[in-house]
This record gives structure tokens, sequence and C-alpha cells, in this order.
């Protein structure tokens, strides 16, 4: 297969490279036109997932796409933007149809699910695979919810909870049938389907002091928070949000863990005043960092180096 067959034929499909009113050049030329409204501005994010660092090498193509375009929008909902559309720059050891074909099937269902077409992007060989996605997204002007806002007296929220995706890893990484897509296992999809939370965080907008996605874990991604709005935050390890079938799996002090201080929630973490829709898990106080009370932690979070 040839490399512009190989777009044609995956990639500049109508169901995943559609155009519409900010898409006003997809797939096929040098460059991508996208139409942004004047009083909108653009929120750009762009992340890369390896083989065997992000993702088993042998896991499903399907669930491979789902996973990178789900953490890749994420960031988008963290700044409380809508998608506007996607870019994909692939790495592939060779052009195998049917790994492809699955793998395109995971964009599309991500793009339909998220209304944000493939707007273009490059394809190349090399001896690992790797999957670069860039999103954009648009937002009111000067609205974005950022990491800097957050004052002391305001109240932490998650929009969901916390845990499952690092639960989820050790089930992914041990799985023996990791060629065969395991769509029962709820803790598995975790992990393949972290379904970004854009609704929540345009539903943020004006009521968020601060925000972003807990990705490397809540307490590092905190830290973020604390960092940027220079303030501290007293997390209640008593309010954390866990699931039952995290706590059935892994007993209260792992879970707990794995929610403080594992990666790949892709839940919304958040400061505000006061907001009705999120769970209640500590507050904004004077300081320069996040302390917990009702637990004891080892290790802060995610990082590559
Ligand atoms: P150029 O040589 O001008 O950089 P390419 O040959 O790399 O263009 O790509 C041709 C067209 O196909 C471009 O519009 C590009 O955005 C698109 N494209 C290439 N690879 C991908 C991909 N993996 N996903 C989506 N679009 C792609
Ligand atoms: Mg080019």
């Amino acid at each position: 297969m040839k490399e512009f067959e190989l777009i044609e034929r995956y990639f500049q499909q109508e169901k995943l490279s559609w155009c519409n009113e900010h898409v006003a050049l997809g797939i096929g030329d040098d460059c991508a036109v996208l139409n942004v409204p004047s009083h909108q501005q653009v929120c750009i994010s762009m992340d890369t997932l390896i083989e065997d660092v992000h993702f088993p090498k042998h896991a499903n193509p399907f669930d491979i796409a789902t996973r990178a375009l789900c953490v890749t929008l994420s960031d988008l909902a963290a700044m409380g933007a809508a998608p506007l559309g996607f870019t994909l720059a692939i790495t592939l050891p060779k052009a195998e149809s049917n790994w492809l074909k699955d793998f395109s099937q995971g964009l599309i269902t991500i793009a339909q699910q998220y209304q944000c077409p493939l707007v273009g992007g490059d394809t190349t060989r090399g001896p690992v695979l790797v999957i670069s996605i860039q999103v954009h997204g648009l937002v009111a002007k000067n609205s974005a919810l950022t990491r800097s806002g957050a004052c002391v007296g305001d109240k932490v929220y998650v929009s969901g909870n916390l845990g499952d995706g690092a639960g989820a890893l050790p089930i992914v990484l041990q799985d023996p049938r990791l060629k065969h897509r395991d769509s029962n296992s709820e803790m598995s999809q975790h992990f393949y389907r972290p379904l970004p939370q854009i609704k929540y965080g345009q539903s943020l907008m004006g009521v968020a002091s601060s925000c972003l996605d807990v990705s490397d874990g809540l307490v590092q991604d905190l830290n973020h928070i604390c960092k940027k709005s220079a303030v501290g935050i007293e997390l209640n390890a008593d309010s954390i949000p866990l699931s039952n079938a995290l706590l059935q799996r892994y007993g209260q002090t792992q879970a707990l863990q794995y929610a403080l201080t594992g990666g790949d929630d892709y839940q919304l973490a958040y400061t505000a005043k006061h907001c009705e829709q999120g769970i209640y898990i500590g507050d904004v106080v004077a300081g320069r960092e996040v302390s917990v009370t009702g637990c004891e932690m080892s290790g802060a979070g995610f990082q590559h180096f």
C-alpha cells in the first residue's frame, strides 16, 4: 500500500474527516484551513502515545485509537473548549490494512461522539508505532479555564470518580488476550476509553476559578494549580470519590492511593466559590502545595523523567 492510498482509504473518509462551518478545507492539501469566529479563540493541545510506553504494543488498534483521541480531547475539556478538529501524525512499522481499518474505526467512533473531524496529518514509516494527535478547540474570547485563577477560600471539586485509570492499568497489562478486544471489561475501558469531560468543562465557564484534567495523578496535577495560582490546597481523603468496582478489586487503601497518585483518570479537577454539580474534595488555602488529611501517601504521580 502506497502512502497516499493509505491516507485516502483510512483517514480521508467522510465519517472521519468531514468539513463543516469551521473546517473550510480538510485533508488533501498542504494545510487545513479553519474558520475561527471573531468572538472566539482557538485552544491547541498535543499528545504523543508510544507503543509499550502509553499502551501495550499488541493492544487492539481500535482501543489504541480511542485512547489516543480521548486523552488529547481531555485537554480541551479542561479549558472549557468545544472541539473543532484534530490532526494526526502517525509513525508505523508497517502498513497492515486490518490494523489500519480498526484503528480508523476507533478514531471515527470518538470523532463522531465529540464532533471533532480529522483535518490533516502526517504519515511515516518508523521502527515503532507512535501516534501524535493535536486537537484544536474553540472557546469564547478570554474565558478559557486556566490553572491560574484559584483563590484562597475557593472549594476544590472533581467531576467524577478517581483511581479507575490507574486501577485499569494492571488489568490492561496482564490481559493474556491483549490481541482481542476486551470490551466486557469495564475496568479496561477506563484505560482505553477515558471519555473526555467536554460538556462538563463547558459548563464550568464563569463558575470555575481554575481547572485541569487529571492525567498524572490528582495530587501532582493539583500542585500545578497551586503553583500557577500561588495558593495551597487541602484535600480531605474521605471525600475522594472511588468507584465500587475499584474498591472491590483493590480495597480502600490501594484504591485511595490510585485516586491520589495514579494517573489516567481524565476527570476534571477545579476550584470554585461554589459548584452544585461537582464532588467537593477539599479547600483552597494559603500556602504553596497540596496536602491531604486523612491518609498516608507514597509517591506523588507519574513523570516521564
Ligand atoms: P505534504 O507532503 O504537503 O506535507 P502529505 O503528503 O504529508 O503532504 O499529506 C497529504 C495530505 O494528507 C495532507 O493534507 C495531510 O494533511 C494529509 N495527511 C497525511 N497523513 C495524514 C494522517 N495520518 N491523518 C490525516 N491526514 C493526513
Ligand atoms: Mg506537508
